[in-house]
C-alpha cells in the first residue's frame, strides 16, 4: 500500500484533538482455583525457570542445586521448568514441516514433550544431589483446562498428588505450558511463555509464600537497558503497573500470569537464575516494599502495527479480531466512518486475516513503534500528560497517536524514533533516582 501511511499519518495529526483514546487489554476469566483446605503452604515456594535458564544439561544441574539449597532451607519446593532453549520454537517448526494445519490435539502432544525433557533431567540432577524429587506433567499435576488446544485456560488445579509428594519430602517438579482436558482428557497447552502461568496457579492452589519467577535478567528495569545504560532495576511494582509494562512490551513476565497472580494474591518475585541478588517484587498495591513512585517505568516496542478500517461496524469488527484472539490496544474512532486501531505485532497475520476477509477499505501501516510510560501514581499527580508531550517535542519527536489508561500514557512514535523517545522520558522523569520523582 504504497502511499497510504503518510495520508493515514497526516490525518491522525489533524483528528487528535477531539480523540478519545482507550485502551483495552484482554483478560481471561478467573478460574476457580481449589486451594488446599488446610492451608499447609506456609513454607512451601514454587520456583519457575524459563527457557534460558535450563537451556543447555549444566545449567539444569545449576537449576536442581538451587531447588535443593531451597529444601535444604527448610522450604517445601515445587519446580516448575520451562523447555529447554529454543525446544518449543524447533517442535513447532517440526509440525509445520509434516503438515501446514497441523492437528489441534496431535500439535498439543508434540509441542508440550520440552518441558517434560527438562523437568525429567532436573529430577535426575536433584537424585544425583542426595535429594528425592519427582516430575510430573501437567496432567499428571491435576492442571485441569477447558479443551481450546494451543491456548487452553486453566479451570481447576487438583494438587492431591503435588501435595503427597510433598508430604513425602520430595522436591516436586511440574511440566509447565501444559495440561489435560476436563473435557477429553487430551494433553492441552497454555499459550506461549505458558510455564509462568503453570507457576502462578500452583502457588495460587498450594497457598505458596511466593512465586519465585528465575530468569536470564535481574528484574523489571525502569526501561530495556540496552536503550537507556542508566536505567534502573526496581524493587517492587504493583500488579497493575506490571500488566500495563507487560502488555506495553516489556517481555520479562507473561502477561496471563500477572492477572493470574493479581486476582489470587500470590506474590511474585522475579529475578535471576544466574545470581543471588534481589529481583522486582510485584505485589498488591498495599503492600509496603513499594517505593510509591509516581512513575515506574518506560516500556517500548519497535513496531506495533497501526489499522485504518472505513466503513465497518465497530461491534462488527471487534467481536470478528477478538474471534481470531486479536490483542487489540489503541482503539480510535477518526471520523464517524473510520476506525483506527493497534494490534501487537504478533497479532499482525491474525488482523490481516480479518481484515481480508471483510469487503471493507482498509490498510496498515508498521513504520511505528509505541512508547508507553507507566505508573501508579499517575492517578492523582496531575502535569504528567503535559510533561510527556514536552518532553517528546523537545526532541522533535512527533506521538502519532495517544493512549492511556489512569497509568499508562502511550505514544505512538515513529520506529526510528523509539530509542530517543525511551531515553528522553526515563531522563525527564528523573527514573534512574529512586525516590527523586
Ligand atoms: N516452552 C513454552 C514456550 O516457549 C512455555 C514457556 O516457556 O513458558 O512458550
Ligand atoms: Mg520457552
Amino acid at each position: 500500500m504504497p502511499g497510504t501511511s503518510s495520508r493515514l499519518c497526516a490525518r491522525h495529526r489533524r483528528s487528535l484533538p477531539r480523540l478519545s483514546g482507550v485502551t483495552t487489554t484482554q483478560y481471561e476469566a478467573v478460574p476457580e482455583v481449589a486451594a488446599d483446605a488446610d492451608p499447609r503452604g506456609r513454607d512451601l515456594v514454587v520456583m519457575k525457570f524459563g527457557g534460558t535458564s535450563v537451556g543447555d544439561t549444566e545449567r539444569i544441574k545449576g537449576v536442581a542445586r538451587r531447588l535443593v539449597a531451597a529444601r535444604e532451607r527448610g522450604y517445601r519446593v515445587v519446580g516448575v521448568l520451562s523447555a529447554m532453549g529454543d525446544t518449543t520454537d524447533d517442535l513447532i517448526r517440526l509440525a509445520h514441516e509434516i503438515s501446514p494445519k497441523p492437528h489441534p490435539r496431535e500439535y498439543d502432544m508434540l509441542i508440550s514433550v520440552g518441558e517434560r525433557i527438562s523437568n525429567a533431567l532436573c529430577a535426575m540432577a536433584i537424585h544425583d544431589l542426595g535429594h528425592e524429587a519427582i516430575s510430573l506433567t501437567g496432567s499428571q499435576a491435576g492442571i485441569v483446562t477447558d479443551a481450546v488446544h494451543g491456548k487452553a485456560k486453566i479451570a481447576e488445579v487438583r494438587a492431591q498428588r503435588i501435595n503427597e509428594a510433598l508430604d513425602g519430602e520430595m522436591i516436586v517438579l511440574v511440566a509447565g505450558f501444559q495440561g489435560v482436558s476436563a473435557a477429553s482428557h487430551d494433553v492441552t497447552t497454555l499459550g506461549r511463555g505458558g510455564s509462568n502461568l503453570t507457576a502462578v496457579a500452583l502457588a495460587a492452589a498450594l497457598g505458596a509464600t511466593a512465586c519465585e519467577m528465575y530468569t536470564d535478567v535481574e528484574g523489571v528495569f525502569t526501561a530495556d537497558p540496552r536503550i537507556v545504560p542508566g536505567a534502573r532495576k526496581l524493587a517492587a511494582l504493583t500488579y497493575e503497573e506490571m500488566l500495563e509494562l507487560a502488555a506495553s512490551g516489556a517481555k520479562v513476565l507473561q502477561l496471563r500470569s500477572v492477572e493470574f497472580a493479581r486476582n489470587h494474591d500470590v506474590r511474585l518475585h522475579v529475578r535471576s537464575t544466574f545470581s543471588d541478588t534481589e529481583g522486582t517484587w510485584i505485589v498488591d498495591e498495599e503492600d509496603p516494599v513499594l517505593e510509591k513512585a509516581i512513575i515506574s517505568g518506560v516500556a517500548h516496542t519497535d513496531c506495533e502495527p497501526l489499522y485504518r478500517v472505513r466503513e465497518i461496524d465497530a461491534a462488527k469488527l471487534f467481536a470478528l479480531l477478538a474471534d481470531a484472539s486479536v490483542n487489540v490496544d489503541t482503539i480510535l474512532q477518526v471520523t464517524s466512518d473510520e476506525i483506527v486501531f493497534s494490534a501487537p505485532l504478533e497479532d499482525r497475520a491474525s488482523c490481516e486475516e480479518v481484515l481480508g476477509s471483510l469487503d471493507v477499505e482498509w490498510s496498515m501501516r508498521d513504520d511505528l513503534g509505541k512508547v508507553s510510560l507507566v505508573g501508579a501514581g499517575m492517578k492523582s499527580h496531575p502535569g504528567i500528560a503535559a510533561k510527556t508531550f514536552g518532553t517528546l517535542d523537545g526532541i522533535g519527536v512527533e506521538a502519532k497517536v495517544i493512549s492511556t489508561s489512569p497509568i499508562k500514557i502511550a505514544c505512538h512514535v515513529r520506529t526510528e524514533d523509539v530509542p530517543r523517545a525511551v531515553a528522553a522520558l526515563h531522563d525527564a522523569f528523573e527514573l534512574e533516582n529512586a525516590g527523586a520523582h
